[in-house]
């Protein structure tokens, strides 16, 4: 029992008013404004006030957190003023990790960003007429380049072949993937029907399914085949007068196996363009480089299709492309133009920070230099570069006294993982950085390095913390080390 009665206690606590008049508090104010002070001096106070009503302090402890009340109001005030989005470390080795923002940006694109967000630009003016313009200028210039160099001419026999003369395609830009696909049917489709094989009526997460998006864009879903089977000729056999397109939907995140049959691509194209329909095909990922590159094979790139002869294709910008999030639409320019002239257009268009950092991450493309492309770099990063860094970090933390005797350390081998819609079993070999505690379980170890400064995300398996430097950049490897050791 405290000889000190509550009331007494309460009587020792400081007024909001003279804790202002203290110098520290007021310069404190004076910096960060008096109305988040205020607030910061009334949650402490309140705290203090809880804890002598639950008779949680006598006397002489008041006395000592009321010797360190300014800088208590002052760790509260940086607490509460303190951003909610917060740069993390991805020891995952997952690359484009949907809940860790997918694609981190290059500094070009950060550059761009920061010179055109800053200041008044050209966004929607046309510097050589000195008229209104159009936002999409920015970008398109460089897919047309990019499709040039990749794509070439119309596939032989497309409503889009003249003779020699190159298909013209237009890309346009909108919010995400999920937006783009909603403004292609409902441009194409309003009032038709859309086939689409019942393999890929797919749901990508959150709560983007084909289904849903298809009623939301007024197209009526025309569903042929079984889960496993389609052929060309149930969709043949689908196609009547109201038919607007035919929709192929990658399928991004499982895969079907066993008894199973999907037409080709070129199959596809062929039955469209003999009927005279569209065809679309939603990506997902789309890739701007060949996959075989890091030994992924069957996964097409967004030239792949386009050279196959698909009429339009969407695909996220914020995916293997490796820019800021986006939904891309690439095709036929006459199917674009009934596009960008929809109203929905509009309301799902992107900013100009967008539209930076997009043509920032398509010059490095045009350019072919991958090493500005973050995620790009880390699809390319071998099992032996990233082993050399794991070896520095493990010999870090083993270091004498650096680590615990009760953690061990050790390397393996393992698999990163694309991610983002990509092949759902596209992986790449790494090597892992595996822990194990005497005393505390995996869970937990996972649990302290994520509420370390910054914040380290790693994975368990098996009852082993596994962290993958792949998706982790080089110059934070040494945070790494030091988060570990402080296990
Ligand atoms: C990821 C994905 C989407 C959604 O793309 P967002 O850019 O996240 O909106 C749509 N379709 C497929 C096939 C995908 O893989």
């Amino acid at each position: 029992m405290s000889s000190t009665s509550n009331p007494a206690l309460f009587r020792k606590l400081p007024s909001t008013d003279e804790l202002l008049r203290r110098s520290e508090i007021h310069a404190l104010s004076q910096r960060e404004g008096a109305t988040v002070v205020g607030d910061a001096i009334r949650t402490v106070l309140e705290r203090l006030r809880h804890e002598i009503a639950n008779n949680r302090l006598d006397e002489s402890s008041l006395d000592l957190a009321l010797s360190g009340l300014s800088s208590a109001i002052e760790r509260e005030l940086r607490y509460s003023l303190r951003y909610s989005l917060r740069p993390i470390i991805n020891a995952t080795g997952v690359i484009l990790h949907t809940n860790l923002g997918r694609a981190p940006l290059g500094s070009a694109a950060l550059d761009h960003i920061r010179n055109i967000a800053s200041a008044y630009s050209n966004l929607e003016f046309n510097l050589e007429s000195g008229e209104r313009g159009k936002r999409d200028v920015h970008v398109d210039r460089l897919f047309q380049k990019l499709l040039e160099d990749h794509v070439g001419t119309a596939a032989p026999g497309s409503p889009g072949d003249q003779g020699s003369t190159p298909l013209a395609r237009t890309t346009i830009v909108v919010n995400n993937n999920a937006a783009a696909v909603l403004l292609a049917l409902n441009s194409l489709a309003e009032g038709g029907e859309v086939i689409v094989s019942r393999g890929e009526l797919v749901e990508i997460g959150g709560s983007f399914r084909i289904p849903d998006v298809m009623s939301k864009s007024q197209a009526t879903l025309r569903e042929v085949g079984t889960t496993n089977r389609t052929r060309i000729a149930d969709y043949e056999r689908a196609i009547t007068e109201r038919t607007r397109l035919l929709l192929r939907v990658h399928r991004s995140n499982f895969a079907i196996t066993g008894f199973t049959e999907q037409p080709s691509l070129a199959d596809l194209v062929a039955l469209a363009h003999r009927r005279g329909i569209p065809l679309v095909e939603d990506l997902g990922s789309g890739a701007l480089f060949d996959l075989r590159e890091i030994g992924i094979a069957n996964e097409a790139s967004v030239f792949d299709s386009l050279r196959a002869g698909v009429d339009v294709v969407t695909y996220s910008g914020d995916k293997l492309l490796g820019g800021p999030q986006a939904g891309l639409i690439t095709g036929r320019a006459d199917l674009v133009a009934r596009m960008r002239s929809n109203s929905l257009f509009r309301a799902l268009r992107v900013d100009k920070l967008t539209y930076a950092a997009f043509e920032a991450t398509l010059l490095a493309y045009v350019k072919h230099d991958r090493h500005a492309v973050p995620v790009l770099r880390m699809m390319h990063l071998s099992k032996d570069e990233i082993s050399a860094r794991a070896e520095i970090v493990a010999s870090h933390v083993n270091s004498a006294g650096k680590a615990s005797a009760k953690l061990k350390l050790k390397l393996i081998d393992g698999e990163s993982v694309i991610g983002g819609g990509a092949a759902p079993t596209a992986v790449l070999p790494t090597r892992l950085i595996a822990l194990t505690h005497q005393e505390q379980s995996a869970d937990e170890l996972c649990a302290r390095l994520r509420q370390g400064d910054p914040p380290i995300i790693a994975r368990v398996e098996e009852g082993r913390v596994l962290l993958d430097l792949r998706t982790v950049f080089p110059e934070q490897d040494a945070t790494v080390a030091e988060a570990i050791s402080s296990l």
